[in-house]
């Protein structure tokens, strides 16, 4: 054992957006998961833009229980985002961020917490089987870690995703990325550390719908690759050599055709498809500078990742104490 978590404090950070029918179970679960921990708790809640009363029900919580913090952003910001003002708002000495669906299951957090003492900085959960992900979801996330690793600089483990615990060290280490663009699991491989996986099974949602259709997951796909590599801005300089060269090519062939056959007017069709398929890479390679260059632009307006409208349980606020 090199560390103890003796004395130490662990935050338990959970972005919840319309998260009302999960919460009690999601407490319930986490008293249960903590009792035994040994260390002391806190437990940061981000409500991000619910339309539900989450936001309400949490705060009826914090009023009673010391170890909730409560931070309610101005709108819906999305899942990274939220877990950026959390990972900002905790104070523990190790940081957990954890699901308000029950899909991270809180007993982990234990064996977490064992191999941080151990000595390592990062202890992430790899999910062991996607059972309780769709077919087409499966595949889509198979192909997206696999373009990913291939083209970043930085790999991700497969199937790892947000729970984890993370040593202040490390949290730290993340609060310095002034990226707006938070891919969390790009972030998370870019700071380093000692780092190490614990398979778990993830389970079904415990209660409500999941928040993320098939374009926001394919724009946090596109997030990420970009945020992470710019091999597809560079791929093109390699497409226009060999286009250039088949063109040459191409030519040469042309005429000494002419030169040896004499000249041939049809040669619509080879024509028509060169055209059309030189205008389809075109678009393509501009859509690719669109991406990068749309994302800079988010990034040189330097706005904040998100913005809190109220908070509670920080020990601040009006009224705070003198119940
Ligand atoms: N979440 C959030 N903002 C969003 C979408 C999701 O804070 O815009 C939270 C959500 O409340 C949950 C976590 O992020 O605690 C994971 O979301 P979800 O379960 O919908 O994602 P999935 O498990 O399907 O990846
Ligand atoms: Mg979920």
């Amino acid at each position: 054992m090199i560390r103890s978590r003796q004395g130490k404090r662990l935050s338990l950070v959970t972005p919840m957006h319309d998260e009302a029918p999960a919460l009690d179970a999601f407490f319930a679960r986490v008293d249960a998961a903590a009792a035994g921990l040994g260390v002391e708790l806190e437990i940061v809640c981000v409500d991000d833009g619910s339309r539900d009363d989450t936001y309400e029900r949490l705060a009826a919580r914090a009023a009673a229980d010391p170890r909730i913090r409560l931070i309610g952003l101005s709108r819906n910001f999305g899942k990274e985002a939220a877990l950026t003002a959390g990972l900002d708002a905790a104070s523990g000495d190790m940081v957990v961020p954890i699901d308000a669906d029950l899909q991270d299951p809180p007993e982990l957090i234990a064996e977490f917490l064992a191999l941080w003492e151990q000595g390592y900085d990062v202890v992430y959960g790899v999910r062991a089987d996607r059972a309780s992900d769709s077919a087409a979801k499966r595949v889509t996330a198979g192909a997206f870690y696999r373009v990913f690793n291939l083209v970043s600089d930085h790999p991700i483990p497969a199937s790892a995703g947000d729970f984890r615990l993370m040593d202040r060290q490390v949290v730290e280490a993340l609060k310095r990325l002034p990226e707006r663009n938070r891919f969390m699991k790009g972030l998370f491989a870019w700071v380093g550390f000692r780092q190490v996986g614990v398979p778990y099974v993830r389970p079904p949602r415990s209660a409500g719908t999941s928040s993320w259709g098939w374009l926001k997951l394919w724009r946090f796909a596109v997030d990420g690759i970009t945020a992470f590599t710019t091999a597809p801005l560079r791929v093109w300089s390699v497409v226009g050599v060999l286009a250039a060269l088949a063109a040459i090519l191409f030519g040469l062939v042309i005429i000494v055709r002419v030169l040896v056959i004499g000249r041939d007017v049809p040669g619509y069709a080879s024509l028509m498809v060169v055209l059309l398929f030189g205008f389809a890479l075109q678009m393509i390679a501009l859509g690719v500078l669109g991406e990068y260059v749309g994302r800079m632009y988010e990034e040189v307006k330097r706005r904040p990742i998100y913005m809190v409208r109220r908070k509670a349980g920080f020990g601040d606020e009006p009224g705070f104490g003198d119940k």
